[in-house]
Order: C-alpha cells, then structure tokens, then sequence
C-alpha cells in the first residue's frame, strides 16, 4: 500500500469573508473510507466567527435582499446548472467516503435536482417581488376599509447550517436552496468526514461567481464560539445524532435569543408489508426490493433507511427467506468498481459503532442473515475497516423489546417482526417516538387510511406503494423538495423543504392590519376594496408593463334573455332542469325560477370585457377562485368589472396578468367573482 504524501493530502479550507483560509491548527486527519490512508486535513481554529456572522449580516443579507425571489430562484438554476456541468470532480472525491456511483446519484445529482425544484418553485409559486403573501386577506371591519394580511419577509440575520456526514452534498444544498430563496446568507458546515466532499462543491459555487458576496460562508471544521454570536434573527439548522441535536437545541445563547433552530436527527423509521400482501405477488417483490435497497444504497446511512420491518406473522418466515436470499447477492466490494452493490461505510469508526448498536441488539434480536466479522475484499489499496455486510435481525417479541424500537445503528442493519393485526403493527411504528419516514406495501385503502389517522402523528412521512405505483415511485428513503423532511419528537421535531413551506423557515411571519390601499403598496397585489382606476384605453391593448395595479375595465351591461338561455342550452346540451324547467326550478332551494347557466355568464362576460383584435393579450390561462353568487334571471341584465390584480413576468417575452372579475347584476349585486388569468407579451 502506498501512502499518501503530505503534498497530495487535501487541504479543506473555511471559506470566510470572502476568501479561503489554510487549515487551522486543530487539524483532524481526515481517512478515506476505502484505503484507510488520510487524504485530507480540516480544522477551523483562528477562524473569527463574529466577524463572519457580521459578514453575512451587512453583505450578503442585504444584496440577497435586494434580489425578488425570481431572481433568488434564477441564481439557485443557474448554480445547479453549474454544477452539473462540474459534478463528474464532486464523484471522483465521493468515491473516498465509500459511496458507489449509485450513492453519488443520491447525494450530488439528487442535490442539484433540490436546487432546481426550489428554482422552480420559486418562479411559479412566489411573486416577482420581497414580501410573500401568506393566505387570503382578513376582513376586519364591516364596511372593509380596515383588513388583514399575512405577509412574509426574510430573516435579517444569517442561517447556520450544521450537516451530517453521510450526504455531504445533497445535505448541504437541501438546506442552502430554501434558505437562500428566502433572501437569507448562510454559513455552513460540514460533518468534519465527509468535509473535503462538501468544500469541493462550495468552491465550484464561489468560482460561479452566481452568488454575491457574503451569501455563502463555510466553517470547515468546528464551529468555535459561532453560536454565542446568533440572535433572534438567525436560524440554526441541524441534521446530525439525536446526542448533538440536544446539546445544540439547548445552547444558552439560542435558548435566551429564541433563535431558530431546525433539528433533524436519527430516527428508527420503519416499514410494513400489508396483511393483503400474499407472498406471490408483485407487492411482496416490490417490499423486498424496497427494503434491500434502503439497507444496502450508502451501506445503510441513510436517516431514511428502513430500521424496523414488520410483516403479519404469518409471514415472517417467508420474509426472512425472500430477503436473506436477496442480501446474499448484494456485493459489497470497492465502491469505485460498478460491480459493487454496496461500498464501505463513512470510517473504520462508524463500523466499530454499528458493531456496538448490534450487540445491545443482540439481547432482544437473533440475526438471521450476515454477521459482522471482517469482509473480504480484494483490491488494490483497499482497507477493510470500514466495509462490512449487510445484517438482518430478528426480533421474536417486539412488544417486550425497547432497544429495537429506540436504537439506531446507521449502518446495513435492520430487524423484521412479526405483527398480529394492523393496529399492532401501527403501534410498533409508533414506538420510535417519532420518525422521518414509515412505508406500507398495501392495495387496502382501508390498511391505508388507518395508518394514516392512526399513525400520521408519529411520521414525517407516509409512503404507500403497491402495483399501481412501483413504476414511477421514488422510493421509501427518498425525501422529496416537494414535500415535507423531518418528523416529530424522536427525529428532531423539525420540518425540511416541503417546497415553499421550507423557506418559510427563514423568513419572519407578519400579521399586517391597514386600509386595502396600504396593503396593495406593500403586497403589490390589488384587493378589493383599494382603488380601480379606469382608463380610456383598453387594459387588453396594453402591454405587461403599462398595465397597473388596480387599473379598471367597467363594461356596458347586457340583458339575459329565455331565448339566451334556450340557445345556450340547446347549443352545449346543457338543459339541467334549472335552465328549461320554471316548475321543477321553484322546487330547488337555490332557484327563483328558471336561471341563466353560469357558463352561459362567463361567456357572455368576456363578450362583454374582451377586446378581439391581435394585441398584446397572448392567451387566457385559466380561471381561479370561482364563485356564482346570486342567480341570474331572463331579463335580469349584466356589467362586468375586470381589474388587474397581480402581474408575475414569467420569461423575457411574456408575463402572467391576474385579473380580478366581478359580474355584477342591474342592481349592482355581485352574480359572480373569479380570477382571470392570461399571458400579456411585454
Ligand atoms: P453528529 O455526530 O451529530 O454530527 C452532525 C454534525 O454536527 C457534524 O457536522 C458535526 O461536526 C456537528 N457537531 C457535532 N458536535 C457539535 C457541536 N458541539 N457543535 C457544533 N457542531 C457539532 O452526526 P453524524 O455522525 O455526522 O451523522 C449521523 C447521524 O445523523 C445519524 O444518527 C443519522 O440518523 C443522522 N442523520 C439525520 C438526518 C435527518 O435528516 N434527520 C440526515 C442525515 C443523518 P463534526 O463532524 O466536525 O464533528
């Protein structure tokens, strides 16, 4: 075996104040999971973690601030794009931690996949603009000239990111994206094993120049007296062992600023194979898979990763067959080779951690498949300390046992039981105390939902998979940008991504009270009640940017007529006896008689509001918010005010317009009240 020279030892550098800084005196050795030599050195002593604080604070908080979410959500494309133009560099380096290129698609393809979901988001459910509005406006007063609004804004302080080891891209991204959508400077660090992966990544995002100064600060080694630094304006957010969670949520500082603080930790999350599942069906394969996939992909590392397995008791046999003949296939080996099912975990020192988890197993466990005695493998440079096989336990009596329900070894381990009804396999899911994830392989809609009202309180996640699902299902251990990371009590009581629900994180809540005037300045949405402004042009000859906020169409009225609603009727075959039947409407509680269709109104009303000839009004998207308020009879007649509400450019040609629609009746009573969407070019 060759050692590695001094020279070839990787030096991972803290990126602070805006440039990069040697490797501190408290230097750790940091191993390669698969040659056991040391390959890089990390360490933060010297770093002076008020000024980067202050840093963020009055140079990247203010220019993310100054950016509309829009532009947050271009800058997180443009660095996905950057980076997976560079990420073949990110696989060389993973390839060290002992992740198969499998792992890799997980941890950086998977990361820069968040980055583009959270871009995505935020061009098409924020606003081009700093404030998000949260909800439908509060009316306040009876006349409506006092109302209600929930506005968000960001933070004004930093976001410090406190990462596990075993996703040292993906865990840094899921956490970056959200919060620089938010407008919100980040300092992140990086578990100190994994750091060379994860200082790799932030380099390739500084050398893109997308970000602006101060947006991104990284602590490469420990973070020294940074938390004494944070204020109610920061967030601290974790992902790491329930042990260190603790410690962190109860810093002094963070508990007397109310700082923020999102932890997720380990938890012991578990799946269960539906009483329906016969052994010879497609659902029984689709669990095995399931279940060998979450133990084996990054030798089980994963908060995710599938801990306990429950199976009726009638099936518990056959499970451990099925899945002991499919782990026996499982080739653990060199990462680096494509051969390899299953590469080395993150150090010879997880390994020793695993081992230690499995013997307090062993008093409520026997295993049924792998031990943990040294693995074989050949190949060039390798060192075995860290791989080991896969370990599948059994656990006779789950309800006596505590360990199994509470321990989480974060390695290829996992333990199967038996349940005896639905309701007992629920409460074992439950017994974690609260977990990110629990699966159920079922067809039962009824298995289904008593999970979920049985369950749902303990889990972050509800997965169910069947034959209608396998092909396109993500996966039990694959969380999503779009929905919801984290889970109650046991797992940290904190809650990642979830799409615009975790940028939420970042930003502070206000309850804003004012006329509708002020809110349309602040929010840059029009409400009722504020000021229509009519113009003696057509707001559909004007381009996106000439229209404004509150401008107003009035339109002449037209009268409905029995001959109208027979036509329309007869023409749509539309002839609901509300419509075409005076005797059977007067018996409707709803009716005064035969009314007008409220299709028949909507398309009278754009008679009435559009304007025909080619102009700068693209196409009509969509309606929203529909409402038919007061019927319509034959001879009743209609106007229709239709107002710009909300503008949202959508690329450099064209931008969405919301308009707000009332149709109104002779006597000024609203008919109908809806949102109209079209596209404008600019
Ligand atoms: P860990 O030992 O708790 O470390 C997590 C992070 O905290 C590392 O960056 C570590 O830095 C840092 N840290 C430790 N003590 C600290 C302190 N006093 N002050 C500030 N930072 C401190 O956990 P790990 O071994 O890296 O990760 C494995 C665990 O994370 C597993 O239990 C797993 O279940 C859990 N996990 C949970 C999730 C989730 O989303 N819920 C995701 C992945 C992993 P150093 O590396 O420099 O010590």
């Amino acid at each position: 075996m060759s050692l590695k020279s001094e020279h070839d030892i990787i030096q991972v550098k803290s990126f602070v104040l805006g440039q990069w800084h040697e490797v501190g005196t408290d230097a750790r050795d940091i191993r390669s999971a698969i040659t056991g030599q040391v390959i890089a050195h990390a360490g933060s002593a010297g770093l002076d973690f008020a000024a980067m604080r202050d840093y963020a604070v009055t140079q990247g908080g203010p220019a993310l601030r100054k950016m509309s979410f829009h532009d947050r959500a271009r800058m997180l494309k443009a660095m996905a794009l950057f980076l997976t133009e560079h990420k073949q560099t990110l696989y060389e380096l993973s390839f060290d931690t002992g992740a198969t290129q499998k792992d890799h698609l997980i941890d950086i393809d998977g990361g820069i996949g968040t980055l583009l979901v959270f871009a995505s988001k935020g061009r098409r459910e924020m606003p081009n603009s700093t404030v998000y509005v949260d909800g439908e406006l509060e009316q306040l007063s009876r006349s409506g000239s006092f109302v209600g609004q929930h506005v968000c804004t960001s933070l004004q302080g930093v976001a410090v990111h406190i990462n596990a080891f075993n996703f040292p891209v993906w865990g840094m991204l899921e956490k970056l994206a959200p919060t620089l959508l938010a407008g919100v400077p980040a300092i992140v660090k990086p578990a100190t094993s994994t750091s060379y992966v994860a200082e790799a990544c932030v380099r390739l995002l500084i050398e893109s120049q997308l970000l602006p100064s101060g947006a991104l600060q990284l602590i490469s080694g420990g973070t020294g007296d940074l938390l004494n630094h944070l204020t109610g304006q920061d967030v601290l957010s974790f992902t790491g062992s329930q042990a260190t969670g603790t410690q962190l949520r109860s810093h002094p500082n963070l508990l007397s600023q109310a700082t923020r603080v999102v932890v997720e930790q380990d938890s012991l999350n578990s799946t269960v194979l539906g009483p329906d599942v016969e052994t010879n069906s497609v659902e029984f394969e689709l669990f095995v898979d399931e279940v060998v996939g979450e133990m084996t992909t990054k030798a089980g590392q994963k908060c995710t990763a599938i801990r306990r397995i429950m199976v009726p008791e009638s099936r518990v046999e056959a499970t451990i067959a099925a899945l002991s003949t499919r782990l026996g296939k499982t080739v653990v080996g060199d990462p680096r080779l494509d051969s390899t099912d299953m590469g080395a975990l993150v150090s010879a020192a997880q390994r020793k951690d695993v081992v230690a988890g499995l013997e307090k197993l062993a008093g409520e466990t026997e295993t049924v498949f792998g031990d943990v005695s040294p693995v074989r493998i050949q190949g060039p440079e390798l060192c075995t300390d860290a791989f080991m096989n896969p370990v599948l336990n059994y656990c006779a009596d789950p309800d006596k046992a505590i360990h199994v329900h509470e321990l989480e070894p974060f390695g290829p381990v996992a333990t199967l039981m038996g349940y005896r009804c639905v309701s007992h396999a629920i409460e074992m899911t439950n017994r974690s105390q609260g977990s990110l994830v629990a699966s159920v392989i079922t067809q039962d809609n009824e298995v289904a939902r008593q999970m979920v009202i049985e369950g749902g309180a303990y889990h972050g996640r509800l997965y169910f998979n069947n034959r209608d699902s396998m092909q396109e299902s993500t996966g039990h251990g694959s969380p999503l940008p779009h929905l919801v990371h984290g889970g109650p009590g046991r797992a940290g009581g904190g809650e990642e991504m979830g799409g615009v629900r975790g940028v939420m994180h970042y930003m502070q809540r206000t309850g804003v009270q004012g006329s509708p005037e002020l809110l349309v300045g602040i929010t840059q949405r029009w409400v009722p009640g504020a000021t229509k402004v009519e113009e003696v042009e057509h707001p559909f000859t004007q381009a996106f940017h000439s229209l404004n906020l509150g401008q107003t169409l009035k339109t002449r009225s037209r009268t409905i007529t029995l001959s109208d609603i027979e036509q329309f009727a007869n023409f749509t075959g539309d002839t609901f006896y509300a419509h075409m039947d005076h005797e059977a409407a007067l018996r409707n509680p709803f009716f005064p008689g035969r009314v007008a269709h409220g299709y028949l109104l909507l398309s009278f009303a754009a008679g009435l509001f559009v304007e025909p000839n080619e102009g700068p009004v693209l196409a009509n998207t969509g309606l929203d918010k529909l409402r038919f308020l007061t019927p319509v009879e034959p001879g009743d007649s209609i106007a229709v005010q239709l107002t710009v509400k909300e503008k949202t450019p959508r690329n450099d040609q064209y931008g969405e317009v919301r308009w707000h629609v009332c149709i109104l009746n002779q006597s000024e009573k609203m008919v109908a009240e809806y949102e109209l969407l079209t596209m404008n070019s600019y």
